[in-house]
């Protein structure tokens, strides 16, 4: 096991330091991204995750990288610019992770046609020098031979433009690794219960628990960070009891289905359907993900559930499209994501009008906030969240470093011509532990990629401790076939347990908590 990543290794390092210049709460894409800012920076950092990194919604986006056509047509251009800055920064800094992803609008009036062309003109320009390919117009012909299942009754022709796509969680993985790599010390199943304030009521310090000894530690910095997404308002309350709550939950859900819905290379976008949403038919790992919705919701949890009515808005906006009918047994597997939205005064009911910027709010404890925004954007969420931290006197003034900042892993390969490419420069890494042990080369499943290398690789070197660490979110096996993900939780315990060491009644609780989870990816 590398010992950079060995959990003991970590733990040690809580025990043995008395403050920590920044403490972030939070293990999502945007904590991992304060982590990583803070961190390179030269700040003493410690990131504290309750369950695993990207468990919340960092696991469950549509994986784009994109600056939102959506928002453009909004007229929201600082925003867009913002995230097509950002998607071209990352495509250099985890170019094993992201790819260049041709996206097709299908026109069925010239209108649209027309409207379509003009306004992707300038998503290219706003891109700038770092424009992922310049969007064109292309005829029916074209449209219907690159999309083979798009319907062509009164299809007029395309609009091709050009986005980022990725793997949200394997990013988060990696930014982890690379966080502990600049000397931060990274940990999950590690949840926050309370927070720590000194005689002038400043926040300095939180109390953690250890979920697997059940050890409270109390842990002192100069910086708190709050990166809690949906569970912001909770640590707002530790620190207020009275406070308001600042977000408010929108829940979007994806259908996985098989390739053979969309079998080349582009994916399709609905620009509006007949509820003014926006919806995707994206290709991912070898299958499509059709999404999302956006449904306000009063509470909200780690594993949210799709909606009845989401599910057959989703089948039936994609059945309008596609010539292909999609079934409800066609999907092999639903998930639901939730977006921490800024709560509107009044509660209402209006997303769309509910600000998709993040923001940064600093209490009166000086408890620092950072909610909102969207993964592409990650990077820039936390030089912000740093910078204010600076601003407000809490940490000495050093620069940001992120800009240009290889991820873990990061290398140039070629995608989606074989899945351990995803893997990056630690692709060679597991393929050393077939030749040495050729039984670790056997497939998991016969419907999945994944080979048992990839298991013992998540448990020694990327911190996954439980079935659901592995099969959610170092592969993505639940993502892609819940059902066969069920199939092979034993046999993925079983390795597990042989890993670390632990006994019968540990594997049979997580086959169990792991298949209960996995239950409501199937529909
Ligand atoms: C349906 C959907 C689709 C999306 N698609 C895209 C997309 O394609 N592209 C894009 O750029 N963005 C997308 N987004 C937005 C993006 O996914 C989110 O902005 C981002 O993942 C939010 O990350 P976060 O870290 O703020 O929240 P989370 O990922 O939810 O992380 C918060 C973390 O805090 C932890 N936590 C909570 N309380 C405690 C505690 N007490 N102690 C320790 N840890 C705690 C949680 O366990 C959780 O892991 C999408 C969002 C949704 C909902």
């Amino acid at each position: 096991m590398t010992i950079l990543f060995k959990r003991e290794t970590l733990v040690k390092q809580i025990q043995e330091n008395s403050e920590w210049d920044v403490i972030v709460i939070g293990g999502g894409a945007t904590g991992l991204g304060v982590a990583l800012d803070a961190t390179t920076r030269g700040y003493k950092t410690l990131l504290l995750e309750q369950v695993d990194f990207a468990k919340g919604t960092s696991s469950k986006s549509t994986k784009l990288l994109h600056g939102g056509v959506r928002y453009l047509a909004q007229g929201n251009i600082d925003l867009v610019k913002e995230a097509l800055y950002e998607r071209g920064l990352l495509l250099k800094n985890a170019s094993h992770l992201v790819s260049n992803q041709s996206f097709i609008i299908p026109n069925y009036s010239w209108w649209d046609n027309l409207f379509y062309a003009v306004g992707l003109k300038v998503y290219d320009i706003l891109a700038g020098k770092l424009s992922f390919g310049k969007s064109t117009r292309i005829n029916k012909k074209e449209t219907t031979s690159r999309l083979k299942t798009i319907k062509n009754e009164h299809l007029k022709g395309g609009t091709v433009y050009h986005d980022g796509q990725f793997d949200d969680s394997r990013l988060a993985i990696n930014i982890a690794q690379t966080c502990i790599e600049y000397g931060a010390v990274i940990l999950n199943h590690f949840k926050v219960k309370q927070l720590l304030k000194n005689n002038n009521g400043v926040v300095n310090g939180v109390v953690a628990n250890d979920s697997e000894t059940n050890m409270s530690y109390n842990l002192k910095a100069k910086v708190i960070i709050n990166a809690t997404g949906i569970f912001t308002d909770e640590i707002l309350q530790m620190d207020n009891v009275g406070a308001k709550n600042i977000v408010r939950p929108s829940q979007g859900i994806h259908l996985v289905l098989d390739k053979s819905f969309l079998p080349g290379n582009d994916a399709i976008m609905i620009p509006k359907t007949d509820d003014g949403r926006v919806l995707f038919l994206v290709p991912w790992h070898n299958r499509v993900i059709v999404g999302t919705t956006d449904t306000l919701l009063n509470s909200y949890s780690l594993e949210p559930r799709a909606l009845n009515e989401e599910v057959n808005f989703i089948i039936s906006t994609a059945n309008k499209y596609l010539n292909k009918k999609v079934c409800k047994a066609d999907v092999l597997s639903i998930y639901a994501g939730l977006r921490p939205l800024a709560a509107t005064k009044d509660n209402s009911e209006k997303t769309k009008e509910i600000s998709r910027s993040h923001k940064i709010i600093v209490s009166n404890s000086e408890l620092i906030t950072i909610t909102g925004g969207k993964w592409t954007t990650f990077r820039r969420m936390a030089e912000d969240t740093i910078n204010k931290a600076i601003s407000i006197g809490k940490l000495p003034n050093v620069s940001c470093k992120t800009k240009i900042l290889q991820i873990h892993g990061s290398k140039e390969s070629l995608h989606n011509a074989h899945h351990l490419n995803i893997y990056g420069s630690d692709q060679d890494s597991i393929q050393k532990l077939i030749i040495e042990t050729p039984e670790l080369g056997e497939k998991l499943h016969s419907r999945l990629p994944y080979r048992k290398a990839e298991i013992i690789w998540a448990i020694r070197n990327e911190m996954a401790r439980t079935v659901d660490d592995i099969l959610a979110r170092r592969v993505r096996a639940l993502f892609l076939d819940a059902k066969a993900a069920i199939e092979i939780a034993p046999l993925v315990t079983s390795i597990l347990a042989k890993e670390l060491g632990k006994d019968k009644l540990w594997q049979q609780q997580q086959i169990k908590e792991f298949t209960t989870i996995a239950n409501h990816y199937v529909l």
